[in-house]
């Protein structure tokens, strides 16, 4: 094995001088196949949507909230009948793919938009979704870390911000203002958890402040890979929010959905029973406006096989997670009816 990693080593050499130009030759494995296999890279998922879009049109819109660092598009699917209209209906935001290793995190939403367009007209529930909600999904948030994780280095992290260091990136869930700074986070360039010079730094990270100031979100769900777990605020610390027991009781609902599917056992905790983390998605969404925020962590539940999962589990991952999906998003639409007649 040792000396096949040695041949390895010898034939990358050449490789590596004439990449320093493009400061990617950081890790194995060998950089090049844009190929993610059964996964959706950065090209497909922009296809897919487009094709989604062109398919039902009176129900799908695709909307460019920005550009990356590296100029790709971060692209959101609006789901709901006379989507070109605004309407006052209940909102909700399921957003992938912070971190550019976590390949599962961009299928899944991609899948959910693609299975409620495809079951609109077939299933009711879904089709009352539709009519009576605004479903946003953006499945793809950071593109240039995706691509760089499927071209040169597949576990990396962060977006690929230049931090003028020799470093690259920003972790994008450590960039959102509230909070910010706090522990949990790493003021280091060299670090995974690197939170940016300031908070909003990233234009990736931007793109979902300028989507929630337009809209009234009255949920959301992130996800990412890996542990098997339904996360909620607080994150930056380990006190309780106001919320803490509707939050705590809607996660055990979305884990208990998810367990019925192919009895996987996903653990409903408070974010920062897994680790203390400030700056992230959830924590702001929730700070901000006081509506029920989510992390789900995927499949696997260990470190082995971590990130890579594989892809022969893409569909039975999005086929459990869906009720969870399905169930907040009926939940916005309850909750909202409340508010009506209260
Ligand atoms: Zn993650």
């Amino acid at each position: 094995m040792k000396r096949i990693l040695g041949i390895w080593k010898i034939l990358l050499a050449p490789m590596c001088a004439f990449m320093l130009f493009s400061a990617s030759c950081e890790n194995t494995p060998p950089p090049g196949n844009p190929d993610a296999g059964l996964y959706h890279n950065y090209q497909e998922v922009t296809a897919e949507l487009a094709a989604l879009q062109s398919q039902f049109p009176a129900i799908a819109k695709v909307m460019d909230l920005g550009n990356s660092v590296q100029g790709r598009k971060i692209q959101a699917i609006k789901i709901s009948d006379n989507v070109g209209t605004e309407e006052e209906e209940p909102e909700i935001l399921f957003v992938g793919g912070h971190h550019a290793r976590e390949w599962i995190a961009v299928d899944v939403p991609l899948l959910l938009a693609k299975h409620l367009l495809q079951n609109y007209n077939t299933n009711i529930a879904i089709k009352k979704m539709v009519d009576d909600g605004e479903i946003w999904i953006v499945p793809m948030l950071n593109p240039d870390g995706h691509q760089y994780s499927v071209t040169n280095d597949r576990l990396w992290r962060k977006n690929r911000r230049n931090n003028n260091d020799g470093t690259f990136g920003v972790d994008l869930n450590r960039n959102y203002s509230y909070h910010w700074g706090g522990p949990g986070s790493s003021g280091s360039t060299f670090s995974e958890t690197y939170r940016g010079p300031v908070a909003f730094s990233e234009p990736e990270t931007g793109a979902i402040k300028t989507l929630a100031a337009a809209h009234e979100f009255k949920a959301m769900l992130s996800y990412h890979n890996f542990s098997q777990l339904v996360l909620f605020p607080w994150g930056h610390t380990n006190s309780n929010s106001p919320d803490h027991a509707l939050m705590l009781n809607m996660a055990r609902k979305m884990a208990d959905e998810i367990r019925g599917v192919h009895n996987k056992n996903y653990t409903p905790q408070q974010s920062s029973d897994l680790y203390l983390a400030s700056g992230d998605a959830t924590d702001w969404l929730y700070g901000e406006t006081s509506v029920p925020s989510f992390t789900i962590e995927l499949r696997p539940r260990s470190s082995s096989p971590g990130f890579i999962l594989p892809e022969s589990e893409i569909q039975s991952t999005f086929e459990e997670n869906l009720p969870a999906a399905l169930y907040l998003i009926e939940w916005t639409q309850a909750a909202a009816g409340m508010t009506v007649t209260m």
